[in-house]
C-alpha cells in the first residue's frame, strides 16, 4: 500500500487550549484565583509556588500557556525573576504585587508586561481576574495604529502588541482609510495629527462619517492644548498626548475597548427576543431589507416563511403561561436545530409566530424546509415538568417577486398560514399564484 510518509507537522495533539499560569506562594491566594479564573475563562489553570519548579512546568504543558499571573516576590525568587522566566518564555504576562514603589514600578515597565495589578485593596483579586480576561479578549480585536514617522508608529504598534491586541499600521491617512474599507473588523484607531497628506482631524472626520461604529483615538506630542480639543471637535473619542505614560495608554484603549463590547452587547439585546433568545421582529424587518437586496443584486431568488403554533391558546390554558413559554422556547431550538447556520433569517415576530427568510431559496425549496420544520415539531413533544405536551404547527410560504417589499410578501405567507390553518392545521400551505 503506497501511504506518504508522516511529516511531524501532521502530528499534531488534540487540541488543548492554552492555559493560564499562576506563579504565586500564597496557597489561599493562589487557589481562590485558580477558581475564579477557571470558572471566568474556561481555561485550565496551572498554579506554581516556587521558581524552581518552573522549568518541570513547560514540559508537563505542552499547550503552552496563553498568560501568566506572576507574583514579584516567591521565597525563591524575590527579585522578579519568575517574571524574567515568564518573559524569556515569551509568555504575556501579568504582575501581580503588594511591593510597590517607582523602582519596582520601572523593574516592571522595562519587561514589557500585559499590566500589573496592585494587592493593597479588597478589589485586587477581581480586578486581577478582569485583567486576564481583558488580555485574552485583547487578541481578538483588531486595532489601526497611523502615523507617518515610522519609529514613533512602531513604538506604538509594539506597546499594543504586548498588550495582546491585533495592530494594523498605517504610514498615511489615505493609507488608514483604504486599510478600514477592507479591514471591517478593525474596531479602534489611533492617529497621530502631524501627517503631510491628510492631517489627524481630517481622517478622524472622514472616518466618523464613514465607519461610524469605529473608536478613535488622536495622538500628539504637541503642548499645545487646542490640538486635543481639536481632536474631540473633528469626532475622536479620546485623545493621548506624547511622550505616553503607559499607564495611561492602556487604560484609555482598553475602557474604549470596553465601550465597543458594551455598545455592541446593547445592540444585540435590541436585537433579539428576551424569551427564546431568537431575532426579534425589529431586527427581522432591519436585517431582512438588507439580506432581500444582496439577494437581488446577486439575481437570486427569495422566499420567505411563516409559521403559527396550533391552538397554541389551549395549551396555555392547559398548561399556564408557563408552560406556553417553555414551548416556545422549544419550538425555537428546534427551528434553530433544523435551518442550522444556512444564512437565513430566523426571528421571533410576536406571540407564537416565527418568520424565515430565506434567501436563495425559491419557493420550492422552502417549501421542502418548511415541511422539514412542520415534521420536527410533530415529532418531538415539548417537555414541562412531568408533561410532555404534543405540538403542531401551520406554516404560510410565499415567494418574494422583484419589486416586492418584505411587508408585502409577509402579508401573502400570511395568506397562506390562513389557508393552512383552514384546512386542518399542521401543514404547510404555499401561496403561489
Ligand atoms: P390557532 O391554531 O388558530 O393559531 O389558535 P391559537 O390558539 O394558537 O391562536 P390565538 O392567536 O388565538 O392564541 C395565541 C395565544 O398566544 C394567545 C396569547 O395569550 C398567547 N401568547 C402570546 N404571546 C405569548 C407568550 O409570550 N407566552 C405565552 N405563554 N403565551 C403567549
Ligand atoms: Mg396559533
Ligand atoms: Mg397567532
Amino acid at each position: 500500500m503506497d501511504s506518504a510518509p508522516l511529516l511531524a507537522a501532521d502530528i499534531r495533539s488534540p487540541a488543548a487550549p492554552a492555559g493560564i499560569l499562576v506563579i504565586e506562594d500564597s496557597r489561599t491566594f493562589a487557589t481562590a484565583l485558580r477558581q475564579f479564573l477557571e470558572a471566568d475563562t474556561g481555561l485550565p489553570v496551572t498554579t506554581c509556588s516556587c521558581l524552581k519548579d518552573l522549568d518541570a512546568l513547560i514540559a508537563a504543558n505542552p499547550a503552552g500557556f496563553a498568560v501568566a499571573v506572576v507574583d514579584l516576590n516567591l521565597p525563591d525568587a524575590p527579585r522578579g525573576e519568575a517574571l524574567d522566566w515568564t518573559v524569556s518564555h515569551a509568555i504575556p504576562s501579568i504582575v501581580f504585587t503588594a511591593t510597590f514603589d517607582l523602582a519596582t514600578r520601572e523593574r516592571i515597565m522595562e519587561r514589557e508586561v500585559v499590566d500589573y495589578v496592585l494587592k493593597d485593596n479588597e478589589l485586587a483579586l477581581p480586578n486581577l481576574v478582569a485583567t486576564v480576561k481583558r488580555a485574552l479578549d485583547n487578541r481578538s480585536r483588531r486595532i489601526l495604529v497611523v502615523d507617518d514617522m515610522r519609529t514613533t508608529r512602531k513604538v506604538l504598534a509594539r506597546m499594543l502588541s504586548i498588550q495582546q491586541y491585533v495592530v494594523v499600521e498605517a504610514g498615511s491617512g489615505v493609507e488608514a482609510l483604504q486599510l478600514l474599507a477592507t479591514q471591517p473588523d478593525i474596531e479602534l484607531v489611533v492617529s497621530d495629527y502631524h501627517m503631510p497628506d491628510m492631517d489627524g482631524y481630517e481622517l478622524a472626520r472622514r472616518i466618523r462619517r464613514d465607519h461610524p461604529e469605529v473608536r478613535i483615538i488622536g495622538v500628539s506630542s504637541s503642548t499645545d492644548r487646542q490640538t486635543s480639543a481639536g481632536f474631540l471637535k473633528a469626532g475622536a473619542h479620546d485623545f493621548l498626548a506624547r511622550p505616553f505614560v503607559l499607564e495611561e495608554l492602556q487604560c484609555r484603549i482598553a475602557s474604549n475597548v470596553e465601550t465597543l463590547g458594551r455598545v455592541r452587547q446593547l445592540k444585540d439585546l435590541a436585537a433579539r427576543d428576551y424569551l427564546t433568545g431568537l431575532y426579534n421582529r425589529r431586527h427581522f424587518f432591519e436585517h431582512g431589507r438588507q439580506l432581500l437586496e444582496d439577494a437581488r443584486k446577486g439575481r437570486r431568488p427569495c422566499s420567505i416563511a411563516l409559521l403559527d403554533v396550533d391552538h397554541f391558546k389551549r395549551l396555555n390554558d392547559n398548561y399556564g403561561h408557563e408552560g406556553g413559554d417553555k414551548a416556545l422556547s422549544g419550538v425555537a431550538q428546534i427551528l434553530e436545530r433544523v435551518l442550522g447556520t444556512s444564512g437565513n433569517l430566523l426571528a421571533r415576530m410576536g406571540g407564537e409566530e416565527f418568520a424565515i427568510l430565506l434567501p436563495g431559496s425559491d419557493s420550492t425549496r422552502t417549501f421542502d424546509i418548511a415541511e422539514a420544520v412542520r415534521l420536527a415539531i410533530e415529532s418531538e413533544p415539548v417537555r414541562v415538568g412531568a408533561e410532555i405536551l404534543p405540538m403542531t404547527v401551520s406554516i404560510g410560504v410565499a415567494p418574494i417577486d422583484r419589486d416586492e417589499t418584505l411587508e408585502s410578501a409577509l402579508n401573502l405567507a400570511d395568506r397562506a398560514l390562513y389557508g393552512a390553518k383552514q384546512n386542518g392545521r399542521n401543514q404547510v400551505c404555499a401561496d403561489i399564484d
